[in-house]
C-alpha cells in the first residue's frame, strides 16, 4: 500500500502555498471568515470580498488551477488529487479555491453535456470568468429534489421557466444558475427534471437576500417569473436532469476543505499553549489535551476520507458512498469540534467578532453557528446515511 503524494504532487503543493502567501493581501487572516465545512462563511460568498475573489479567480484561471480536476481534452490536469490539494492548502488559509462554476459546473458539464456546450463554457469558466449558483432546493423540496415545482415549459428555441428556488447560496454576487426545473410533470420520480443555465440578468429573475444564522447575507430566494431560457444552455439531456445532479453532487461532497480543520486545530494549540486559566496554562489540563488530542485524530481520519474520494475519482470511479461518507464525516466534525473549541474557551468564547476581548477574533463564536449549516447543506446527515445503508451495506432502498 502507498499513501503517498508523488514528487509532482509535493512540487503542485508547494506552488500553491507560495502562489497563497504572494496573492492573499497581508490583514487577509484578520479578515477571512471560514468554519471547516461549513456553508454560511463560505469564502467568496461575501459581497464585501467579490472584486477580490473575481480577481483570485482569473489569478488562478490564468494557472490553469480552476480545471485542474477536468479532462485534459477540455483543458485540465485530469487530476482531482490535484484538485484536492489545492483546496486543501487554499482552504487552511481560509481562501477560497474557486467557485461552484469550476468545482461543480465545470466537471459535470465536462462528463454530461453536449460538444457545442463544451467548446461555449468550459473555457470561459476555466479562465474564472463566470459564476454559478446553485438553484436546487425549494420551500417545499430539499431533500427530496424529486418533487420540486419550478416549471420550464417548451416554447420554440427557449424553454420559460417560473417558479421558487431557496437558499440560494452566492446567487446575488453570481452570473448564471445551475437550475434544476421541471420540464415533464407528468413523468415518473427522478425523470422530467433538466439542469439549465440561466443567466441572472435575464429579465423576470428577482433575488431577495435572506440572511444566515451568522448574520451574514449569504443566501437567497429567488423568483422566476417568465423568464426565457435559450434550449442550448441545457446541460446534459432534456429529462435526464437527475443524472446530472447527482453526479454533481459527487464533486460538491469532496470539497470539504479539510486545510481549515488542520488551521483552526493549529489555532486552539497555539492558543491553549499561551492562555491562562485560574493561574493554570490551559495546555496543562488534561481535559484540553485529551479533547484537542481527539480533534487532532478526527481531522486524520476526515483527511483520510478526502484523499481517497480524490483518488477515486482520478481511477474513473464515480465515487458515491465515498463521498457520501466525507461529507457526513466532514460535517459532523465541523459541529464536534465547534463544541470542543467552545468548551476550551469558555465564557469568552460567546464573544463575537468585533469585540476587542474576544480569542481568536470571534471565529469560534462564528463556527459554533455555522457548523449547524454542514451537516444540512448538499444532502443532510441522515441522507447520507441513507446512501451509505442502502450503496454501502446493500440494505434495502425505504
Ligand atoms: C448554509 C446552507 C447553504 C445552502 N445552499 C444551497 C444552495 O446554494 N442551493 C440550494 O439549492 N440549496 C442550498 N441549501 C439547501 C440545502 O440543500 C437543504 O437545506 C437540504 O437539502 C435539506 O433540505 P430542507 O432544508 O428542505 O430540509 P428537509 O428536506 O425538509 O429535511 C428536514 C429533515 O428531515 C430529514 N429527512 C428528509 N428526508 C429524509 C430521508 N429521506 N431520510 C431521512 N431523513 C430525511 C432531513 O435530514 C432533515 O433532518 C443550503 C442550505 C444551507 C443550510
Amino acid at each position: 500500500m502507498n499513501f503517498d503524494f508523488s514528487e509532482e504532487e509535493r512540487s503542485f503543493r508547494r506552488e500553491v502555498e507560495e502562489f497563497a502567501k504572494a496573492e492573499l493581501p497581508p490583514d487577509w487572516d484578520e479578515k477571512a471568515l471560514y468554519w471547516p465545512a461549513g456553508y454560511g462563511t463560505l469564502p467568496g460568498l461575501e459581497e464585501e470580498f467579490k472584486e477580490f475573489h473575481d480577481e483570485l479567480l482569473l489569478k488562478l484561471g490564468k494557472r490553469g488551477w480552476l480545471s485542474i480536476g477536468w479532462p485534459s481534452e477540455y483543458g485540465g490536469m485530469n487530476s482531482m488529487v490535484k484538485h484536492a490539494i489545492l483546496d486543501d492548502v487554499m482552504s487552511y488559509h481560509r481562501a477560497p479555491p474557486g467557485d461552484v462554476s469550476t468545482a461543480i459546473g465545470g466537471p459535470t458539464i465536462a462528463k454530461v453535456a453536449s460538444d457545442e456546450m463544451k467548446r461555449e463554457w468550459l473555457p470561459r469558466i476555466a479562465r474564472g470568468e463566470l459564476r454559478f449558483w446553485l438553484g436546487y432546493s425549494e420551500p417545499n423540496a430539499g431533500s427530496d429534489l424529486a418533487s420540486i415545482k419550478t416549471r420550464a415549459v417548451d416554447d420554440g428555441d427557449d424553454f420559460v421557466v417560473n417558479g421558487q428556488k431557496i437558499w440560494s447560496s452566492g446567487a446575488h454576487i453570481a452570473d448564471y444558475a445551475w437550475l434544476l426545473a421541471k420540464t415533464d410533470p407528468g413523468a415518473p420520480k427522478y425523470r422530467g427534471e433538466t439542469i439549465m443555465l440561466v443567466d441572472n440578468r435575464s429579465p423576470g429573475i428577482t433575488i431577495r437576500p435572506l440572511e444566515n444564522i451568522c448574520g451574514i447575507h449569504s443566501f437567497n430566494e429567488v423568483f422566476f417569473d417568465d423568464v426565457r431560457v435559450p434550449k442550448k444552455n441545457v446541460v446534459g439531456n432534456v429529462n435526464q436532469g437527475f443524472y446530472s445532479v447527482m453526479l454533481a453532487l459527487q464533486y460538491e461532497r469532496l470539497f470539504v476543505g479539510v486545510g481549515a480543520f488542520r488551521r483552526i486545530l493549529d489555532e486552539l494549540v497555539a492558543y491553549v499553549k499561551e492562555t491562562k486559566s485560574n493561574g493554570r496554562l490551559l495546555a496543562d489540563d488534561a481535559l484540553v489535551r485529551n479533547k484537542l488530542a481527539s480533534m487532532a485524530i478526527e481531522i486524520e481520519v476526515v483527511s483520510g476520507f478526502y484523499w481517497r474520494t480524490a483518488w477515486l475519482m482520478d481511477q474513473g470511479t464515480i465515487p458515491d458512498l465515498e463521498s457520501s461518507m466525507l461529507k457526513l464525516f466532514g460535517t459532523e466534525l465541523s459541529r464536534t469540534l465547534a463544541g470542543v473549541a467552545m468548551e476550551i474557551l469558555g465564557p469568552a468564547g460567546q464573544l463575537k467578532r468585533g469585540s476587542k476581548w474576544a480569542p481568536l477574533r470571534g471565529l469560534v463564536n462564528l463556527g459554533y453557528m455555522d457548523s449547524v449549516s454542514g451537516p444540512i447543506g448538499a444532502g443532510t446527515s441522515e441522507v447520507q446515511r441513507g446512501i451509505i445503508a442502502t450503496r454501502g451495506l446493500g440494505l434495502p432502498r425505504k
